[in-house]
């Protein structure tokens, strides 16, 4: 059958010149990546942009009056603003920098929480959530009394709306769920969800791990009141994410770590507390980090989100139309529209971490196991999945080199049987 070739803005060969890892070979190989959602790559340009931080500009940042320092604080300081702006956000104070997503949402679930909910409170999330977005529910829900309440899929792997408008009653405070679902593939429509949120008086808390790298994220437009992401998953270094919270919530927070830096004044007995973002920045941050995520963002920009998000869309319903004639492979998720780069499948018979083995064996790298969405498993009736993700360096000759070795993987395993 005669495919859609893979119609992509983006001039894919010059970015991958950027990306000196896509060189390598694994296993006598070349290596074909596609584990994006699990962790990106980085270009030179935010590697350099961190080495030149370090060897010219390293000090610590709001501290010393001298010169590095002073240096050190503006580029940290410019980082936010470059956050801020990526994601639509009128005000830098807004955002704050933290480890990963996972920390950001433990923050909002800690801090936001701690403060306003209280027995008998319901927070809605879905079947779909990472553990990122579940677990510190988990944690907090012992000994409040608060409800949890999860919003399954419909047929076609979507969240189910429907279901979502009549989970949310006057009883609920937050609404918390993902922007792109890292097992699904699926969008969320945030602006939908924030809509119902809001109509009962609750927050919207969105996970946009999968988002930010992804698509282009306007927390204005999307009118939600909290946006997690993490800098390892777009472009950027690990150990350096972003909360960006409604300012007028955040002002409002209470502290989720004490120490330096986060103080105002502080007495052998108590302390008082620096405003946003400073507030929620304990101890010396990841200052080398911030500066390779903005070099990130900026690479990013350059490229634009729209065509990255495109490219993604593209790849992924190309893969989906291959693997489509293929028998023997189950595919999750949706079709269509509102998806992005994510393919998840099994292969009758054939445990995934052994597809995942046999694919790395010839250099192609995907992901195995449960994603960190065990309940998403259970309701998808399978405890395991192999997931492909791709990003903007994915070529469609490497969706068809993963599709063709998989093939044979299949055939391979059924010849033993
Ligand atoms: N949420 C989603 C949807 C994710 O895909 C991930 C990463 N797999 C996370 C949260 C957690 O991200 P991190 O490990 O960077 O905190």
């Amino acid at each position: 059958m005669l495919h859609w070739r893979v119609m992509s803005e983006l001039d894919v060969a010059a970015l991958r010149r950027d990306f000196p890892i896509l060189q390598r070979t694994v296993n006598g190989k070349p290596l074909v990546y596609l584990d994006s959602a699990a962790s990106s790559h980085k270009p030179r340009q935010v590697v350099d942009a961190m080495a030149d931080y370090y060897y010219h500009h390293h000090a610590n940042v709001h501290r010393g009056a001298h010169t590095l320092s002073t240096e050190a604080t503006s580029l940290y300081e410019s980082a936010r603003a470059t956050v801020a702006r990526f994601l639509g956000a009128p005000d830098p104070a807004s955002v704050v920098f933290t480890r990963n997503t996972t920390e950001a949402l433990n923050l909002v679930v800690a801090s936001w929480g701690g403060a306003n909910l209280n027995e008998g409170d319901e927070v809605v999330v879905t079947v779909a959530e990472h553990h990122a977005n579940l677990v510190p529910w988990h944690l907090f829900k012992r000994g409040r009394g608060i409800v949890l309440k999860a919003v399954g899929l419909t047929s076609e792997h979507r969240i189910d709306l429907e279901a979502l408008r009549e989970a949310i009653t006057e009883r609920t405070r937050a609404v918390a769920t993902f922007h792109m679902s890292n097992v699904l593939g699926s969008i969320n429509r945030v602006r939908e969800i924030a809509d119902l949120a809001h109509a009962v008086g609750a927050v919207l808390i969105v996970d946009g791990a999968q988002g930010a790298p992804h698509l282009s994220v306007d927390v204005q437009a999307l009118d939600c009141d909290f946006y997690a992401l993490s800098g390892h998953k777009m472009l950027g270094p690990t150990g350096i994410g972003a909360l960006w919270a409604r300012r007028s919530l955040l002002e409002a927070m209470p502290p989720f770590l004490g120490g330096g830096e986060m103080i105002r004044r502080v007495t052998l007995d108590d302390s008082s507390y620096a405003g946003i973002p400073q507030r929620f920045e304990a101890g010396t941050p990841a200052i080398a980090e911030a500066v390779g995520l903005a070099a990130a963002i900026d690479y990013l920009t350059d490229v634009g989100m729209d065509a990255v998000a495109a490219h993604d869309a593209a790849l992924a319903r190309y893969a989906l139309e291959r693997l489509d004639e293929l028998e023997g492979i189950t595919l999750y998720g949706p079709r269509g529209e509102d998806r992005g780069g994510i393919v998840t499948f099994n292969v009758d018979g054939i445990h995934p971490h052994d597809v995942a083995s046999a694919l790395d064996a010839e250099g192609i790298a995907v992901r195995a196991g449960h994603h960190c969405a065990q309940p998403l498993g259970t309701v998808l009736g399978a405890r395991a999945t192999a997931r492909a993700s791709f990003y903007l360096y994915t070529t469609e000759a490497e969706v068809d080199r993963f599709v063709e070795v998989l093939a044979r993987t299949r055939d391979f395993f059924a010849a033993a049987v």
